[in-house]
């Protein structure tokens, strides 16, 4: 199974809260950390780094001798990244998004395709527990790639926790598309509800069961609480403000290393969030029951051959 964490605004826990369901799970777990443009989950994981893998996408380039200066490439270009001008063909790289048409609209096949560095992954674990992170290159606007290559490091054997970035934008959408739940952490201030409706927006449009868990529930008013249930969004957790998990987590410790009896409520809500998730499919824990995971499937068909 896959769960996506993901949250609206920034700043709600998010992060500690896919790093703590990851750490309470007795059994194989991966985490994936999509946060990619400010990754910070490993700062609380503390796993043993094993390698570091140089990310590049494609964009074109163009042979000079075979350009006939037709236009077609520019012509197909949704995002203006390659155009004609006078007697030169610019290619802009930071606007381009990879998708390879240039290419194959040009008639004397004078583009080829260069890498252009994104970033790098980091794999490393603690224990059961497999982790990836992606780390964007300073200055690097195109994060969905790096996003997608984080992921296609996603194991079909076991359980897969995302830390999605904040945001409803395509960012978020890479890092919760193809997930069997996305839990939407959200905090009772009417900031959080205002980024909160976006988000559920947004899961919505991609059709994944979602459910809630409230940070520093005892703060602010009532409104997340209101909206969750005029629109039956189940909330699965609450977590108080308490001084104890901010020092904690001020000094890059896990909630469930300092406070072990959290333990068993996030694992309370793994059990939750997988009875609501894949009612069919095999308990990866258990065993028992079920049969389907059709989300997961269908994810990894479409990213096994992907040439990113
Ligand atoms: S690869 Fe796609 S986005 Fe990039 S320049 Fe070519 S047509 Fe434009
Ligand atoms: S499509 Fe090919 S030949 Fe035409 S302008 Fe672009 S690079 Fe040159």
């Amino acid at each position: 199974m896959i769960i996506s964490i993901a949250s609206g605004k920034g700043g709600t826990g998010k992060t500690m809260v896919a790093t703590n369901l990851a750490l309470s799970m007795d059994s194989d777990v991966q985490l994936l950390d999509c946060d990619v443009e400010e990754p910070n989950a490993h700062l609380f994981i503390h796993p043993a780094l094993e390698g570091t893998e140089i990310i590049t996408t494609p964009v074109p380039q163009v042979d000079e001798d075979k350009c006939t200066l037709c236009g077609k490439c520019g012509e197909i270009c949704q995002f203006k990244a390659i155009l004609v001008i006078g007697e030169t063909v610019l290619t802009f790289h930071e606007l381009c998004h990879s998708c390879g048409g240039c290419m194959a609209a040009c008639p004397e096949e004078a583009i080829t395709e260069i890498g252009r560095d994104l970033g790098i992954i980091e794999r490393g674990h603690r224990n059961g527990l497999d982790f990836v992170h992606g780390r964007l290159r300073v200055g690097e606007a195109m994060s969905p790639p790096l996003i997608r290559k984080v992921r296609s490091h996603t194991r079909p054997d076991t359980l897969t926790i995302i830390d999605a970035p904040p945001g409803t934008s395509c960012p978020v959408i890479a890092a919760m598309q193809g997930a069997d739940f996305v839990l939407l952490v959200t905090e009772p201030t009417p900031f959080g509800l205002y980024d909160l409706k976006l988000a559920v927006g947004a899961v919505k449009i991609l059709g994944i069961p979602c459910g809630l868990l409230i940070n520093r529930s005892d703060m602010g008013d009532d409104k997340v609480k209101e909206y969750a249930h005029e629109n039956d969004l189940p909330i699965l957790m609450e977590i108080p403000f308490d001084r104890r998990i901010a020092e904690a987590y001020s000094r890059g410790k896990a909630l469930v290393d300092v406070m072990p009896e959290w333990k068993e409520k996030f694992f309370e809500l793994y059990s939750r969030i997988e009875e609501m998730a894949m009612p069919t499919t095999p308990s990866p824990l258990t065993g028992e029951g079920r049969g389907g995971g059709g989300n997961r499937k269908i994810w990894h068909e479409r990213t096994r051959d992907h040439k990113w």
